[in-house]
């Protein structure tokens, strides 16, 4: 049995103060939703000013990006053993990373092993563009990202992994897939990807998220798919009453 997971990606927004305020309209709520695994992630600013409001709650807390270095001469970086005092997730190769910030599967995949290494857990986000979706790449572009992403990972390090399928043109475009396309790619391409690597035991015992505009009224679609284990929220992690609601379909 796999624990669903619904994290919610707050990207590049809130201030400490925005975020306290954020926190007190959802945790009370949020807290009480069992038998679903929840996860917040802020921006690094707000990590110590979250962690805190979230002491003594079931809810985790994540970091959205993080360097694979320890420590040393990298300006601006934030290293595994910075995230690993605050946050028990990392969220690793999000589309906007690729996308405006050059990564690739393989810093992708230096990241991974490095969270993997300081005990986080890694939400690594793979998905294919609307070009490669409508030349019908999706498949190869998915199993790539796999295969390259978490290549040279210890099988008894990738029971850990979550996997967030996240195909870019459904990412804050209001455009999410459908539940029936979603469990396809997950079923029939991610968890066959993550067999050839890690076998049959880790690729049916990983959670894989869908994550693309994901709002309180198509999050119980998804989650009443045999191979989708939760949810990825952007947009919707920043509205308190609709994230709550997407966490309790999750429960449901
Ligand atoms: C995301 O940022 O991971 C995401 C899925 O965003 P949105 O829910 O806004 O599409």
């Amino acid at each position: 049995m796999r624990k669903s997971l619904v994290a919610g990606n707050w990207k590049m927004n809130k201030t400490v103060e925005q975020a306290r305020l954020l926190i007190s309209e959802m945790v009370p709520e949020l807290k009480q939703v069992e038998g679903v695994e929840k996860g917040l992630c802020p921006p690094y600013t707000a990590l110590l000013a979250v962690s805190a409001l979230l002491a003594g709650t079931d809810i985790g807390l994540g970091a959205q990006n993080m360097f694979w270095e320890q420590a040393g001469a990298y300006t601006g970086e934030i290293s595994p053993p910075m995230v690993a005092e605050f946050c028990q997730y990392v969220i690793l190769g999000h589309s906007e990373r690729r996308t405006y910030f050059g990564e690739t599967d393989a810093t992708v995949n230096k990241r991974v092993q490095a969270a993997l290494a300081h005990n986080l857990i890694p939400i690594v986000c793979i998905g294919e563009t609307l070009a490669e979706n409508e030349a019908g790449q999706t498949a190869q572009v998915v199993s790539r990202q796999v295969g390259e992403g978490l290549k040279g990972i210890q099988p008894e390090q990738a029971g850990r992994l979550v996997i967030a399928y996240e195909p870019v043109w459904a990412i804050g475009t209001g455009r999410a897939a459908t539940g029936d396309d979603a469990n396809r790619v997950v079923g029939q391409v991610i968890r066959p990807a993550l067999d050839g690597l890690f076998g049959s035991t880790i690729a049916q015992g990983a959670r894989v998220l869908y994550g693309g505009s994901v709002t309180a009224a198509n999050a119980a679609e998804f989650f009443s798919l045999p191979e989708i284990d939760g949810a990825l929220v952007g947009g919707a992690s920043l509205k308190a009453a609709e994230f709550i609601k997407i966490t309790r379909a999750a429960a449901a």
